[in-house]
């Protein structure tokens, strides 16, 4: 999950700027289009990538990643949560400035219920949590709209939490809202490729909580250089959700990346293994270990 093999045995380090450089160069030359995830819903192309970025935390490697798409010509989405360590207004705007789409990374459904559970207060049925979950999400929606337009959405699943924030749209539809899609709800992952660097690797769905898809492409990259040896294999239309915090140069946010993810790959792993049929249940003796695992990342 740190480093990238080739065939002459030399390794170099993955989840690298150069090495994000040279995934988008090589779908560059595979012809594929680069389509912001609202302008693929509306009018998706033949042969499309989509690049998703969840800015879980760190927006400035957001920056970064958006200001390298932008000089190679590219447009992506960048989805942003209302947290302190994400939420950054100048960032956003400048992100949307590049030509970007911004998107709402929501988790309404984790925030209201840790209000509640800090003000020990229950709700008495959970219907009464998704609404309050979506009034939340409908007054941080604005706030975004405040600055900038946003179109779509997408889920952030943190393992640790009791409830999918998906669930609110059991209840609610997100598009009377002028939404217009949610990468879960909207993409039919039958036909559209789907690889996330979720747990620093491109096989995560044993370490994967909820940044799951149901999907008969079965890819098992393990380093993004198998993806690179592979581009010719992928389906025409792929969406690629990518983590901005954990693409570094620099040896030392690098070196503390990868020993985070280890951690929280070995708690997510407990967590799937502990619950097989329920696979968002914590287990208490992960407890401690838990606070390392904020995100799905
Ligand atoms: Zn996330």
């Amino acid at each position: 999950m740190g480093w990238c093999y080739f065939k002459n045995n030399k390794r170099m380090r993955d989840f690298t700027i150069s090495r994000y450089i040279a995934l988008l160069q090589i779908l560059q030359k595979q012809n594929f289009s680069f389509q912001p995830f609202s302008e693929f819903i509306e009018n998706p192309k033949e042969k499309a990538v989509m690049l998703r970025h969840d800015v879980d935390l760190l927006p400035y490697n957001s920056l970064k990643t958006a200001q390298i798409e932008n000089e190679l010509g590219i447009r992506g989405s960048y989805y942003f949560r209302i947290v302190p360590e994400s939420y950054n207004e100048t960032i956003i705007k400048q992100i949307a400035d590049l030509g970007h789409e911004i998107g709402y990374h929501y988790e309404t459904m984790d925030t209201v219920s840790s209000k509640f559970k800090v003000q020990g207060l229950k709700f008495k049925e959970e219907h009464n949590l998704i609404d309050a979950a979506y009034e939340e999400f409908c007054r941080n929606l604005e706030m975004f709209r405040e600055i900038v337009s946003v179109e779509t959405i997408c889920m952030h699943g943190s393992p640790r939490s009791k409830y999918d924030n998906k669930m609110i749209w059991d209840k609610y539809d997100y598009k009377t809202l002028g939404i217009i899609g949610e990468p879960y709800f909207d993409i039919d992952f039958s036909k559209v490729g789907y690889l996330t660097d979720t747990g620093r690797r491109w096989n995560g769905d044993k370490v994967s909580i909820r940044d799951k898809v149901n999907s008969p492409f079965n890819f098992n990259f393990r380093s993004t250089q198998d993806i690179i040896n592979s581009v010719g294999k992928l389906p025409d239309q792929v969406m690629f959700t990518f983590h901005p915090q954990r693409w570094n140069d620099n040896w030392y946010p690098w070196i503390k990346e990868l020993a985070l993810q280890n951690i929280k790959n070995q708690v997510k792993r407990l967590i799937v293994i502990a619950s097989p049929t329920k696979e968002d249940a914590a287990i208490p003796s992960c407890k401690g270990l838990l606070r390392y695992t904020r995100n799905d990342g």
